[in-house]
């Protein structure tokens, strides 16, 4: 096939997306921009009711995006100064700085090779006095060892968070992430699964108290007009962007299908020429990202490019080792199975509106690659 076939693969075609719901979608604005409500209104209380009733949760807000949802979850359950939260190394930094964010210390344990989240049975030894929480990311949209890590959570008495900013609508013994643990976040930031046209996140809980505290978090801790009973944040989610979402949210469970019809078609493809994603026939994983895993990723990446199609790394750099979390003395060699997975992962485009065409033109570049490189 000519590489000039497609003008550019990107690895989210949110453009084409937008085709599918502009109408529906400008239908919508208007009728925020004509209500004059725009922070704390009716689409946001329908949009915190219609989320946690999706992830199977009895309680959501609204927040200003999930990186404060992490934020706002810590500090609802306490977490500040001398506490340490566990977590993955393996990970966007946001999981890691909400955690530095409130004082606290992060704690980080390397992540299995299988699923690239944070290994169960290494978290026993991080465990100290000062351990009060830990942070699952479900990476990529695959769901971590939840069973596993519930359990080391009740033994110790540490609370869960689950960072399901990739994950939203992943499954996991008919339950969905985000109402697995004591409190979920999720980021609606343009390029997740569910994306509004700006930023946006959301946390849910079946906790009553929790609900209470971000509630008042959220907004200055206030729960009155002009009476602060606590230390908050502006932390809110629009009415413009709840607007959107929820046109948006009628297409998830479409849209996360797509992702795993897509997925399923890839691996079949590469099953035998490099490490692919497994897939389930549960929704444990709805392909926030499709990673591939391979010695010579750079010079397939560059391969790729020369096709026009894009490819992306998530993540080059393991959380300890970044700069900013240098004072915290971790070095080279400490999680060798997050740093081994950076040097060799590979994202590939994988929008639900991704043509079939457009599939067989991306594996058969890298069907070819292999047979030259492999
Ligand atoms: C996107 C993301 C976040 C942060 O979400 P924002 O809405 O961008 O603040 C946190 N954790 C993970 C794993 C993410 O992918």
């Amino acid at each position: 096939m000519p590489n000039n076939e497609f003008s550019q693969i990107p690895m989210v075609d949110l453009k084409e997306e937008l085709r599918l719901i502009r109408s529906p979608i400008l239908e919508t604005l208007t009728e925020v921009l004509d209500s004059g409500e725009y922070i704390f209104g009716e689409k946001g209380e329908k949009l915190e009711n219609l989320v946690a009733q999706y992830a199977g949760a009895s309680y959501g807000l609204g927040v200003a995006n999930g990186t404060d949802a992490l934020q706002l979850s810590l500090k609802a359950l306490n977490i500040g100064p001398g506490d340490e939260v566990i977590t993955t190394p393996f990970t966007f930094f946001a999981t890691g700085e909400a955690i530095a964010q409130v004082g606290a210390k992060p704690i980080f344990v390397d992540i299995e090779e299988e699923t690239y989240n944070i290994d169960p049975s290494k978290i026993e030894e991080a465990l100290t006095q000062n351990t009060k929480a830990i942070i699952v990311v479900h990476l990529y949209g695959q769901v971590a060892k939840m069973n596993e890590i519930m359990k080391i959570a009740k033994t110790n008495n540490v609370r869960v968070i689950e960072d399901a900013c990739q994950a939203i609508g992943t499954e996991y013994n008919g339950k969905r992430v985000g109402a697995i643990g004591d409190i979920g976040c999720f980021s609606f930031f343009p390029s997740k699964n569910l994306g509004a046209f700006g930023d946006a996140g959301l946390v849910v809980t079946n906790q009553r108290l929790l609900y209470e505290k971000v509630s008042k978090l959220r907004n200055h801790g206030s729960e009155k007009k002009y009476h602060h009973s606590s230390i908050g944040m502006n932390s809110r989610l629009d009415e413009i962007q709840a607007a959107i979402l929820l046109v948006k949210l009628n297409y998830l469970d479409t849209f996360l299908g797509k992702r795993i019809e897509i997925a399923k078609r890839y691996t079949e493809n590469f099953i035998n020429l490099l490490k692919a994603p497994p897939i389930s026939e549960h929704r444990n994983h709805t392909f926030h990202q499709y990673c591939i895993e391979l010695d010579d990723r750079d010079e397939l990446a560059s391969e790729l490019k020369n096709n026009g199609i894009a490819s992306a790394i998530y993540y080059p750099i393991p959380l300890h080792l970044q700069k900013a979390f240098h004072y915290l003395h971790y070095k080279e060699g400490d999680f060798p199975i997050a740093e081994k997975t950076a040097k060799r992962i590979l994202a590939l485009p994988i929008s639900p509106t991704l043509s079939v065409q457009k599939q067989d033109y991306i594996i058969s570049t890298i069907k070819k690659f292999m047979k030259n490189n492999g």
